[in-house]
């Protein structure tokens, strides 16, 4: 059976990834699934979405644990505990990810034993089609999935969206498809995992002191200040001073992240670096103050990020 993890943000297409890599496997004739998992957070958050692809019945279920294939469609995730991107890697996991980095850089890095591969850039306008871009690199390197499947994949998942959005998906993965294509077949089949495998963790002993107050350790938002979640955004709100009216109790308190601070002056002030581009301000702004901008025009524009 094939056991494929895809990682990515909220919003990069990860679903559709799945969805389009798991609609391949069952033209082929495979049994399939495939689903996303992702909590109740925004776009933004990172989430994964997982293919198994098998000849026979599947009676194997829930998250992945030993995943033959690994994708990540952001380089920023794995350096996230909490993406799990690299949960279960093993010596036959083959890892692919989206990157400006070489691959041998992230096999060392991350001191990965199965092969690594990186995807093939992206122009600016093809970004919001990187799920298209994960499943093409992707379908290349298994060996029961051809060109053709794969076109015809991506023509059924998308097709609901318009055939503007078919053509731009296709010409995108079928681009991933052909960078990786000399690779094909390096991912194999793994093995049946049995719940006898299984080996229980070793017993840790956590020292325990004394506390004096029980207290949460948690006390403000937006505290994993290192977390850039800022780093994946299309749009960029922008505040017209002009038409602020300083009602800041209002942004700031509805921004989800705690990314609108506020000056002495009541000022609001977005950290870039920590805005998700969920555009929650903008709605509630009553003067509509905030206006949102696509990234590659702010930063034409000299907008810092
Ligand atoms: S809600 Fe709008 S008008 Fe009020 S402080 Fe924020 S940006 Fe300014
Ligand atoms: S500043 Fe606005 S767009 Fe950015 S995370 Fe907060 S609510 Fe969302």
């Amino acid at each position: 059976m094939y056991r494929i993890r895809f990682h990515g943000r909220g919003g990069q297409g990860m679903k559709t990834a799945g969805r389009i890599l798991g609609t391949a496997f069952f033209l082929a004739g495979f049994e399939v699934q495939d689903a996303p998992r992702y909590g109740a957070e925004r776009r933004g958050a990172p989430i994964f979405a997982y293919v198994r692809a098998s000849r026979n019945p599947i009676f194997e279920r829930g998250i992945i644990s030993r995943p033959d294939l690994i994708i990540v469609a952001d380089d920023h995730l794995p350096a996230m505990p909490g993406s799990g991107v690299l949960a279960g890697a093993g010596e036959q996991t083959v890892f692919l990810i989206y990157s400006n980095e070489e691959a041998s850089l992230w096999q060392e890095r991350l001191n990965l034993q199965g092969s690594v591969f990186t995807l093939p850039p992206l122009a600016e306008n093809e970004l919001r089609f990187r799920g298209a871009a994960c499943a093409g690199g992707a379908a290349a390197l298994l060996a029961e999935l051809d060109v053709e499947l794969l076109a015809e994949a991506v023509r059924e998942e998308i097709d609901p969206l318009g055939s503007e959005l078919v053509a731009d998906n296709l010409e995108v993965a079928l681009a991933a498809y052909a960078a990786l294509a000399v690779n094909r077949g390096t991912v194999h089949e793994g093995g049946p995992v049995s719940a006898i495998d299984y080996a229980s963790p070793d017993w840790l002993k956590l020292p325990c002191e004394e506390t004096l107050l029980s207290a949460p350790a948690i006390h403000a938002p937006a505290t994993s200040e290192m977390s850039q979640t800022g780093l994946w955004r299309s749009e960029r709100p922008l505040i017209d001073e002009s038409r602020c009216k300083r009602c800041w109790w209002i942004c700031s308190t509805f921004c989800p992240d705690g990314a609108i601070q506020v000056d002495e002056e009541r000022r609001p002030h977005i950290d870039y670096g920590h805005c998700k581009g969920c555009m929650v301000c903008l709605n509630q702004c009553p003067t509509h103050a905030i206006t949102a901008v696509p990234e590659e025009e702010a930063a034409a524009q000299g907008e810092k990020p």
